[in-house]
């Protein structure tokens, strides 16, 4: 991974390797905390814009209050503090990860240890590599199925819950496959370990409802989108042999952007390829994100 030079950390600016933690930092045995990822992207104008930044500020908070954690930081001084971040780093593209944790002090669950706030910033290509944007990607079933909403609650960015989408993604690496879909407890289509899902069958879009899914800022951008390109997104629920039968599928995220999916469970998904529709909001995705698109300039931050 490429560096930066400096990381914000509980109200001040340290050193890139200076930004450590102590071994008994309570969320590194306990996995409670949160975090969100965010997008900076080069406009066209030459400047750089973080995406839908007060969205995803918004859902760190959310996620701190699902879990009980105080954020000991204002929500419009830690999205100035993000802004802050990518510019005293001078990257021109960059993913930014605020991250909310406890620190250390006391062990045990019932530790009220002082809650630390750290934005790390750094250049991260294509989630799911270039060739798997513009080809499209392999994924497999997984074994492992999204929790149900009383387990871990799905719609927190928790850091605990990605020990379940880790599981999924080794498990479907393992088998060859670069990508995991998981299965909501009652064997529905979820999403995928860190992306949401959408199906394209005869021109009628589909994704499954916020149950027991991350509702993700690009499932919405995506959303938006498709509604002005006069396709309403059906929030339903969708079964696995939907996507083996659909015309065009392709995973969501802010990480991975818009990835086709070319084959899921060995079976090819429409041409195999990525099909008109899912390139057409790919290219609209990408000229939303670099300011070329005047409807939606209120989606970008300038740095
Ligand atoms: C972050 C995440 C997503 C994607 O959300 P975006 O806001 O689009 O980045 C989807 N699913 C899970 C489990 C996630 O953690």
């Amino acid at each position: 991974m490429q560096k930066g030079s400096w990381i914000w950390m509980d109200g001040e600016f340290v050193p890139w390797d200076e930004a450590k933690v102590h071994v008994l930092t309570h969320t590194l045995h306990y996995g409670l905390g949160v975090f969100e990822g965010i997008r900076c992207y080069k406009q066209a104008d030459g400047r750089s814009a973080v995406f839908r930044l007060d969205a995803h500020n918004r859902r760190l908070f959310d996620s701190a209050r699902i879990l009980g954690l105080e954020v000991p930081f204002a929500e419009d001084e830690l999205a100035r503090v993000c802004v802050e971040t990518v510019r005293r780093n001078g990257f021109e593209e960059c993913y930014l990860r605020p991250l909310v944790f406890l620190g250390d002090g006391e062990m045990g669950l019932a530790a009220r240890n002082r809650v630390r706030v750290s934005v790390a910033v750094w250049p991260w290509g294509a989630y799911l590599g270039e060739e798997g944007a513009s080809l499209g990607i392999t994924v497999k079933t997984s074994s492992f199925h999204r929790f149900h909403s009383n387990t871990l609650m799905s719609k927190a960015k928790t850091v605990g819950n990605y020990v379940n989408s880790i599981l999924a993604s080794y498990e479907a690496r393992n088998a060859g496959c670069e990508e995991a879909l998981m299965l909501d407890t009652e064997g529905f289509v979820a999403e995928g370990s860190g992306e949401n899902v959408f199906i394209i069958r005869s021109g009628v879009v589909k994704t499954p409802g916020a149950h027991s899914i991350l509702p993700g800022i690009t499932r919405d951008t995506v959303m938006t989108l498709l509604a002005e390109m006069g396709h309403a997104v059906r929030e339903e629920r969708v079964t696995r042999d939907e996507i083996y039968i659909a015309d065009e599928a392709f995973f969501t995220g802010t990480a991975a952007e818009i990835a086709p999916i070319r084959e899921i469970d060995h079976r090819r998904v429409g041409s195999g390829g990525p099909g008109p529709l899912t390139r057409e909001v790919q290219a609209r995705y990408q000229a939303v994100v670099r300011g070329r698109d005047e409807r939606h300039r209120d989606w970008l931050t300038p740095v």
